[in-house]
């Protein structure tokens, strides 16, 4: 650095730009420089120009201003331009320095290039993005390592994991930056398993590709690939971030693994990691999921910043755990602390509104959106409508609902209403529901199910044998039931009459106890939804216990005393494991808690926290 630049760089105006943050106070200091006669000096003007545009991204039309007031910037002034712009909402507008630079007979370097490329990233245009790589290759700077793995980002951006992938093969000795964005690339894009044989090659791996990979896993609901590899992270002794926790703590969320997650918290406070509010958002939906509502509240309080998404999460929270009134206080309280509801708050609101069956509450909810907060409802907050209704047996107005729907009616939507038959037993509209469904979705497992289950609740077997055909006919194959339980940090999986467990005797043990036990305290198994007339591959599946009761009894005979039994279900609980639990709650004076694939059920004293609707 010469020592005029190192003078510029460290002139005392330019450390008052960075130590000042109000458009007044940077006007100040602007009217010094022109009194100066600094501005057409290209150094200062440059570091000017960055201090101002980077430092301060809210007030970059004001350093446009100042740009267009000195005489001839120089290239580092307008690349800064278009690297601040491309952090903003407005990214397009950094091609204007382009321009300019080319106006100015000035010759365009690799920074440009970078950063041109990640604004066209930003923009995820398909017209720019091509068009500036082509522009990169006839200047000659496709071979720059930033350049390259900015092309590699863009390409993953624009959908084109194919793109990215030849892009990088045809790199020769791909260097530690290249590597890591096109590790960012697969595991962004779902092509986990190509980003793992990439992230496996690396001879040197920074923290920002372990995050990547980490991210990956979760995001594409590898939970304990996620977790595993964060334990490799730690063993490699890598510096954890905030990024890598979110990552982590949403991993344990997904798996509902309370004590992983629990741990993963006391980790975040040992290691003295800032609690932001992305991931205290994330505890606080870790702990709803992992059924500890207790918990989530506690992050909630000790949170110092929250935005819109905590609030939400935790409202979320109470909605899926069953407290639908304490979710719309805490509603109530937001909008007294000045917070603006979004669309994420919406789903919650009518989620709680619905599990607390206050329909009327919930229509004044829904119609608030568009008319007090300007929100266009998505497809989802419908499905929370019909839902509300269909709960509240009103399946008049759920059906009303989805005729007068502005949008064409989706599976959630049917979804929704085909649940509600379920609950009051309505056959008909159960048939209708799924047919629509099945225009939609001719492989929706899940719909066919519940309409066998309205069938067998009402002995019309002749029904269930007709699902079944038609399932056969339309090559539908049942998801298989699976359950997961946590003991001791590990995270034990449960298929429907799975025999693997290396326990298994004694689980089979255990089934036999319990079901003597409840035999005995008057409980008969609501076998309706069993005993029929079921082909010899799926009777065996009927009759090996769902995959629920195997994880129940698994916590039996592996958990201490009286420590509740936590389980996580990929389905959702049939009636017969429901009324089951209830039973095995009360005789066995144990909490049992089920997170199904729609909600909680908290299990005690022979009562569940759903009250039998769900
Ligand atoms: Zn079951
Ligand atoms: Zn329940």
């Amino acid at each position: 650095m010469s020592s005029s630049l190192r003078c510029i760089a460290n002139h005392p105006t330019i450390t008052l730009v960075e130590s000042y943050h109000t458009l007044k106070e940077i006007k100040q200091i602007h009217t010094q420089v022109l009194v100066n006669g600094l501005l057409n000096h290209p150094l200062f003007l440059g570091k000017f120009i960055a201090s101002i545009a980077l430092s301060h991204p809210h007030n970059i039309t004001y350093s446009t201003q100042i740009l267009n007031q000195s005489q001839n910037p120089n290239l580092f002034t307008l690349n800064t331009m278009i690297r601040a712009y491309s952090k903003t909402p407005t990214p397009h507008l950094g091609f204007q320095f382009y321009n300019q630079i080319l106006r100015s007979n000035l010759s365009p370097d690799n920074y440009t290039f970078t950063f041109l490329i990640r604004t066209c990233a930003h923009l995820s245009s398909l017209d720019s993005g091509p068009a500036v790589h082509g522009t990169t290759l006839k200047r000659g700077f496709d071979s720059d390592p930033h350049v390259q793995s900015g092309l590699i980002h863009l390409y993953s951006e624009l959908g084109s994991f194919h793109s990215s992938r030849s892009l990088f093969l045809e790199i020769r000795c791909p260097d530690l930056v290249t590597q890591t964005a096109m590790v960012s690339a697969c595991a962004g894009s779902g092509h986990i398993e190509f980003a793992r044989k990439l992230f496996d090659e690396m001879p040197h791996r920074d923290p920002i590709a372990w995050n990547a990979m980490i991210a990956g896993y979760s995001q594409c609901g590898q939970s304990r690939e996620a977790l595993n590899l964060f334990n490799l992270m730690q063993f490699e002794g890598t510096k954890v971030n905030e990024v890598t926790m979110v990552s982590v703590v949403s991993a344990c969320a997904h798996l509902g693994a309370l004590d992983q997650g629990r741990w993963v918290h006391v980790y975040i406070e040992k290691n003295k990691l800032p609690l932001t509010v992305t991931l205290g958002t994330a505890l606080i939906d870790m702990y709803s999921k992992c059924g500890n509502m207790t918990r989530a509240m506690e992050v909630f309080l000790r949170m110092r910043e929250k935005n819109v998404y905590t609030w939400s999460s935790l409202m979320g929270g109470l909605a899926m755990n069953g407290a639908g009134e304490r979710c719309l206080d805490l509603f109530s309280l937001m909008k007294q602390e000045g917070i603006l509801p979004n669309e994420v708050t919406f789903v919650s609101v009518l989620r709680g509104c619905s599990v607390a069956g206050l329909v009327e509450k919930g229509r004044e909810h829904f119609n608030s959106m568009t008319r007090v907060y300007n929100l266009k409802p998505w497809p989802e907050h419908y499905g929370c409508m019909v839902d509300l209704y269909g709960r509240a047996g009103r399946l008049d107005d759920a059906i009303n609902f989805i005729n007068d729907m502005p949008i064409k009616p989706h599976v959630g939507a049917w979804g929704a209403l085909l649940n509600a038959c379920r609950i009051h037993k309505n056959i008909e509209l159960g048939e209708f529901a799924l047919g629509k469904i099945v225009e939609l979705e001719v492989t929706n497992d899940g719909a066919y199910v519940l309409l066998s289950n309205i069938y067998a609740d009402s002995r019309n077997w002749d029904g269930v044998s007709n699902v079944r055909k038609l399932m056969k006919v339309g090559g539908v194959r049942k998801e298989p039931g699976c359950s997961v339980i946590e003991v001791g940090g590990e995270v034990h999986e449960f298929f429907v009459g799975d025999k693997s467990h290396p326990r298994y005797g004694e689980i089979e043990l255990k089934l036999g106890e319990i079901s003597r036990k409840l035999r005995l305290a008057g409980y008969v198994a609501n076998t309706n939804q069993v005993l029929f007339d079921i082909e010899e591959e799926e009777k065996e599946d009927a009759l090996c216990r769902h995959s629920e009761k195997l994880a129940i009894a698994f916590g039996f005979i592996s958990l201490g005393e009286g420590v509740p039994i936590r389980i996580v279900k990929n389905l959702r609980i049939c009636r017969d494991c429901h009324d089951g639990t209830k039973m095995v709650s009360k005789v066995f004076n144990r909490e049992i808690i089920v997170r199904d694939r729609n909600r909680f059920h908290h299990f005690k004293d022979g009562e569940c926290s759903c009250m039998d609707f769900w």
